[in-house]
């Protein structure tokens, strides 16, 4: 029974920092195609809000309906 090395590096994995990921939906350039009519164009990024970093816990998709909302009259 000697698993320390093992529940070590489990430790150590665990408290690594988290690092910040590149927003996979616009690819880090902030900005996606939106199709929601029949012409397409660049809109901000939801999901990192233009800033190409995925953020923890976003909820892009109240985001977007914000967004909407605030562009109707
Ligand atoms: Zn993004």
């Amino acid at each position: 029974m000697s698993d320390t090395h093992d529940r070590k590096a489990e430790v150590s994995a665990a408290q690594e920092p988290q690092q910040p990921s590149v927003c996979m939906p616009c690819h880090g350039t902030g900005k996606v195609i939106s199709n929601l009519d029949e012409h397409s164009r660049k809109v901000t990024c939801p999901w990192c809000r233009g800033g190409g970093v995925r953020l923890t816990g976003m909820d892009a998709q109240e985001w977007q309906r914000e967004q909407v909302a605030s562009k109707r009259h």
